[in-house]
């Protein structure tokens, strides 16, 4: 996808195929949110079509496409950063390791399969190890004919500048804010209703970054409809309404902010009505609710929600796993 403030870049793309002289490495580079792996993601859609339209854009239909649109295309390499194996830590450091930039170049030294480009998208490629930016930069010194590499990064500086010199810079900015609003109202929030004061202020937030900008905005959307779900008994209404709206978000967010709720209800318990809690515009229900909690059963629901944390992984029938909760968490 090309954003509208994406279109300076793309026009350059253009004219780098347009004229022959796209080179075989590419660095992304921005702030966060600003959507540059969509524009890498685009870049290979472009290079791999059958049949890009007059400004390079892949078409859509071809083989090709229909691979890429299913994640499957062959000649596609996609590589972000990850938690080591058998990391038993909660929050584990996230890398992109030798072993897989060795595999990749192993992979981009092959043939293509459809006899086109091989092209490799790294996300974060800032999170390489030192080796695995080693072990990539003989590839990006002498890269097979037809490899294109894009290498994409919210933290230019953190990646060696023996990579960086190797490859041609894309530089991505912040839009004016009236792209960025304009590109909220239609495409980003698809509809709903937000006052322009108020996607001003996450513009801000975000440092201009639309994405970013969208992020809060709907995770503020989940969060304020948990907290609707959690004090629906107290206000007269039925939990039950909103299992079916919170399995549009993501639910291990969704969990972590019910934990919050629960540790507010504890430490009220444990500490008296002013004690320090997250939710403080709920501390008012929060105290009701305290007079008349079974601590056992508070425990017991913090490890329910724990263990469904632990899990999250699992699929599970998201629903009635927000019903349960909600259940337990009227009845405590
Ligand atoms: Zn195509």
């Amino acid at each position: 996808m090309i954003f509208p403030w994406q279109q300076t870049q793309w026009q350059q793309i253009d004219q780098l195929i347009s004229t022959g002289r796209l080179p075989h490495a590419m660095f992304l580079h921005g702030n966060e949110g600003l959507g540059k792996t969509d524009f890498a993601v685009s870049m290979a859609a472009s290079v791999l079509c059958k049949q890009p339209d007059e400004n390079h854009h892949a078409c859509g239909v071809c083989s090709s496409c229909h691979l890429l649109a299913a994640s499957t295309h062959p000649d596609l390499h996609y590589l972000k950063p990850t938690a080591k194996k058998n990391s038993t830590s909660k929050k584990p450091a996230l890398s992109i390791r030798i072993e897989e930039i060795r595999d990749l170049c192993e992979k981009l030294n092959q043939t293509s399969q459809f006899s086109g480009y091989r092209v490799a998208i790294l996300e974060q490629a800032d999170q390489m190890t030192l080796a695995a930016a080693n072990s990539l930069l003989k590839t990006l010194e002498e890269p097979g004919k037809g490899v294109l590499m894009l290498l994409v990064s919210a933290r230019a500086q953190r990646l060696p500048i023996t990579i960086r010199s190797r490859c041609q810079s894309l530089r991505f900015t912040v839009p004016d804010e009236a792209t960025a609003l304009n590109w909220l109202k239609t495409d980003g929030l698809k509809g709903e209703n937000y006052k322009d004061e108020q996607l001003q202020q996450s513009l801000r937030q975000a440092y201009g970054s639309p994405l970013a900008a969208l992020q809060q905005l709907e995770e503020a959307e989940q969060y304020q409809l948990l907290a609707e779900a959690m004090t629906a008994s107290l206000s007269g209404k039925n939990a039950l309404d909103y299992p079916a709206k919170l399995i549009r978000y993501n639910k291990v967010k969704i969990l972590e902010a019910m934990l919050n709720w629960v540790s507010d209800l504890s430490r009220i318990v444990a500490c008296g009505p002013e004690a320090s809690i997250v939710n403080e515009a709920h501390r008012s229900m929060l105290k009701i609710r305290s007079k008349k909690i079974d601590p056992l059963r508070l425990y017991r629901f913090q490890d329910q929600l724990n263990f469904n944390l632990r899990h999250s992984s699992i699929a599970v029938n998201e629903q009635l796993l927000w019903e349960n909760l909600l259940l337990s968490w009227d009845n405590l």
